[in-house]
């Protein structure tokens, strides 16, 4: 009857209460950094970037780039539970009349949000015109090329255990890595993980990273990713000052979520991010005290992508955030935040 309705609500409600209050403790406590590991492990990269940069200059003065600079969510104060990683943005110069950019959408593997680049005019410019001619294969210019170069440089040929020590960390290597990873221990215990991130930006301002398709057959090996990072993380950002919003407090604790649960180690920043901006298109009510409704409906948001197989990306809607995932990924991705839907405060028991 009616009264049944009323102690549901209110049941309910409690509910809400409380996870609320669950969610704010547990980001006091394991989502937020404390502003002195945030420091140290800041300092820590810009030492290795500060290296870096003097032996490229010195030892490669013809390479066309553009100066390096750390970046990601260690810099947007979007990290979650440690300090432990950055990456090094790498931005290369091209010859504007020797390449161009290819979107994915209008190849043979045809994947929007992945771009070739082409080399052109090479009657008239032959191979050897443009420095990085020696990366191109088969024509186009391969981003695994690129990252080889820079990892014979940067592992085979810096001694990293002399600039340790005087930086007084210990410094290595990571391999084998996907990209070029640097191993920095620069305490004790903490560790920081630095990524040399390769970069071209386009005519229309838009950027392509050295970050392989994660499903790279062989046939994805010359395909360079559109990087999103910077316009989504600064739409999020605009949208909260807008209102007061709690949508990167929201996103930190999701980050969290998926770092702390093997299961969720899948999601990543980027479809969190644009998951909580397509949201915010039909939900307008971010103030803090709403958190845990947002945060259930952000669960139950990603429970639908993952059903239908589709994350479009909020800045361009025709690329599939969940394009790298296996289907058993996504099926058990899905299955595990259906069952946390009824259980969301399991999540933070980790
Ligand atoms: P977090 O690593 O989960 O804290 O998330 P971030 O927001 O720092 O994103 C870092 C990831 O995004 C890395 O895997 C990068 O390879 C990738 N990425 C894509 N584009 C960019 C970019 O423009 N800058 C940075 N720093 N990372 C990018």
């Amino acid at each position: 009857g009616g009264s049944g309705a009323v102690q549901t609500d209110l049941l309910r409600a409690r509910m809400r209460l409380s996870l609320q209050e669950h969610l704010w403790e547990f980001y006091r406590e394991k989502v937020n950094i404390p502003g002195e590991e945030q420091a140290t492990a800041r300092r820590a990269a810009l030492d290795i970037c500060a290296e870096l940069r003097v032996f490229l200059h010195a030892k490669l003065p013809d390479m066309p780039l553009r100066e390096m600079y750390l970046s990601g969510s260690l810099y947007d104060n979007l990290q979650v539970v440690t300090a432990d990683h950055a990456q090094l943005m790498v931005p290369m110069i091209l010859e504007k009349n020797l390449w161009s950019f290819v979107p994915g959408e209008d190849t043979i593997m045809n994947v929007p949000g992945f771009w070739l680049v082409r080399r052109e005019n090479l009657e008239y410019f032959p191979r050897g015109s443009s420095y990085w001619d020696r990366c191109m294969v088969g024509g186009y210019l391969s981003p695994k090329s690129v990252l080889e170069v820079f990892d014979k440089l940067v592992a085979g040929s810096i001694n990293w255990p002399a600039i340790g020590s005087v930086l007084d960390y210990v410094i290595r290597p990571v391999v084998p890595s996907e990209t070029l990873t640097l191993e920095v221990q620069y305490d004790m215990d903490r560790r920081l993980y630095v990524d040399f991130l390769p970069l071209l930006v386009m005519e229309d301002g838009g950027s392509l990273i050295a970050k392989p398709h994660r499903l790279a057959a062989e046939r994805h090996e010359n395909l360079w990713r559109q990087s999103f990072r910077v316009a989504e993380t600064a739409h999020l950002r605009a949208l909260d000052q807008e209102d007061g919003g709690c949508r990167c407090t929201c996103l930190k604790l999701a980050k969290a979520v998926c770092k702390l649960n093997a299961a969720l180690q899948r999601l990543n920043a980027s479809q969190l991010t644009n998951a909580i901006l397509l949201l915010s298109e039909t939900e307008g009510d971010w103030t803090p005290e709403a958190l845990a409704d947002r945060f259930l409906q952000l669960l139950r948001s990603l429970v639908g992508h993952l059903e239908a197989g589709r994350l479009p990306c909020a800045l361009n809607p025709k690329v599939n955030l969940l394009c790298e995932l296996l289907e058993p990924e996504v099926d058990e991705l899905g299955y595990t935040l259906y069952c946390a839907l009824s259980d969301p405060e399991g999540l933070l028991r980790t």
